[in-house]
């Protein structure tokens, strides 16, 4: 029961009013801390309901009669404008019933227009960091009274390149009481030093690890011969799978072009949704997708960061992701708040032994699913060693192996010692999105 957290009545019911009854893992770890006014370090996946668990100690903490603003009083930073976007939505939907104002800046958004609602001094600002900061260098925003800063998504802001500029705006809140840290992973060095400047002796919440990731989320592979087959496969999942909604996700912008111009040619309702978008359609597929208009959405990894659509149960990895985060963050698309979802991946041999490093990753062992419909000849590596990768026989190509490496991997497959290394038909260090050079990961390290 919410009632159980020292919260404003004013906020409690607002929580009624959206039928939220018993609070989950998170909230109940960290709004008795948060209200106590502690910094805290939360790992929680996205779905776990972590943003109600910082966004209502904030609430409780601005609560108090209408005067005239002066003060922006606590920040939000997220790595991107759908995460912030969201956040707004649920910051306005818990101060319904309070005087509380709160703004949003982000990238693709009319500079002027922004800087017209700073002027009015919202009491909670959030925010993806590249704008923030170049509203600071306009003299647009002044963050000397801030009493609360959160950092939502770190592990993936900091992946994003958005470290310095998440320093920089942490130091201009430099009056700031407490800091909320909230990542999906524990993450690596980066993080720990993010975490070093920024927060002041935390309470360290480690809510779900990633192998409870989505209990009601089944998850299964479906082996394929090639990239067509994978094609095949998928139209065989979207026409004889029951589900809502459906989110298909590729690693490369081109492949998710391609997906979505077969998926229209098929008249389904879809949308595309990558970092060569702009922002009017990157709203408008969610929008669309929200609304029931769109049943399927094509997605890279960036552009689908922190989507909440309700009723989204089938993710597709047309492409397996690099890292067990980013499957992770994928799978977090799905089976959110308690509802359930399928989570299903096409594994060519190129992709086995990613997955199975996954697979260890999530201490899981991924649903092995066979549709005869659509059955090809790879069923998985003929041996196996004790970690679930293949053992590496030595197999004479055939012309049909040629033809799939050749869409698949450019370079081929006896190139591809390493798991770890990036696709050939992605460069290394660039975002699929172009949004922000990323940093290279270790993918699906087992912990
Ligand atoms: P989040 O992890 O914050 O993105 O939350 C995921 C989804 O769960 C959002 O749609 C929230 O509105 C919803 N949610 C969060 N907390 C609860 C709760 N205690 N009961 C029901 N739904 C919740």
């Amino acid at each position: 029961m919410f009632s159980q957290f020292a919260l404003h009545e004013r906020l409690l019911k607002a929580v009624a009013e959206l039928k939220f009854v018993e609070p989950t893992p998170v909230q109940v770890a960290a709004i008795p801390l948060a209200l106590q006014g502690r910094d805290l370090r939360v790992t929680a996946q996205t779905g776990s309901g972590k943003t109600a668990a910082f966004v209502l100690p904030i609430l409780n903490r601005l609560m108090g009669p209408a005067k005239v603003r002066v003060d922006i009083r606590a920040v939000i930073l997220l790595p991107t404008r759908e995460l912030a976007q969201q956040t707004l939505k649920e910051v306005e939907r818990f101060s319904q019933f309070t005087f509380i104002k709160a703004g949003l800046i982000t990238g693709g958004e009319d500079f002027k227009v922004q800087a017209a609602m700073l002027r009015k001094v919202p009491d909670i600002l959030i925010g993806t960091p590249g704008r923030l900061l170049e509203q600071l260098n306009a003299g647009n925003l002044d963050l000397k009274n801030v009493e609360v800063l959160v950092l939502d998504e770190a592990d993936r802001m900091l992946d994003m390149g958005f470290s310095e500029d998440v320093t920089r705006l942490s130091q201009e809140c430099a009056q700031r009481e407490q800091t909320l840290l909230f990542s999906a992973t524990t993450g690596g060095a980066g993080l720990r030093e993010m975490i070093g400047k920024v927060l002041k002796d935390p309470e360290h919440l480690l809510i779900n690890n990633v192998s409870q990731l989505a209990e009601g989320t089944r998850q299964q592979i479906v082996t394929a011969d090639h990239n067509v087959h994978k094609e095949q496969i998928l139209n065989w999942l979207l026409a004889n799978e029951t589900y809502q909604k459906a989110i298909v996700f590729t690693n490369t912008r081109a492949m998710a072009d391609r997906i979505y111009g077969r998926l229209v040619a098929q008249e389904y309702k879809a949308f595309v949704l990558h970092g060569d978008k702009d922002q009017k359609d990157r709203k408008l597929a969610i929008d669309r997708l929200k609304q029931g208009g769109v049943k399927i959405l094509v997605a890279t990894d960036v552009a689908a960061r922190g989507l909440d659509v309700d009723g989204l149960d089938l993710v597709v990895n047309f492409d397996m992701p690099r890292s067990g985060d980013d499957y992770v963050h994928r799978i977090g698309r799905t089976g959110r708040a308690g509802n359930e979802g399928l989570a299903i991946s096409l594994i060519c041999h190129g992709d086995w032994n990613l997955m199975s490093s996954i697979e260890r990753y999530l201490k899981q062992t991924f649903e092995r699913r066979v549709i005869k419909e659509v059955k090809g000849t790879y069923g998985g590596p003929k041996k196996v060693k004790a970690s679930g990768k293949a053992v590496g026989v030595k197999k004479k190509k055939t012309d049909k192996d040629k033809k799939g490496d050749k869409k698949s991997v450019a370079k081929g497959p006896t190139k591809r010692k390493s798991v770890n290394r990036p696709k050939a038909d992605t460069p290394a260090l660039v975002s699929q999105d172009g949004m922000a050079p990323l940093k290279r990961r270790k993918p699906a390290v087992s912990e």
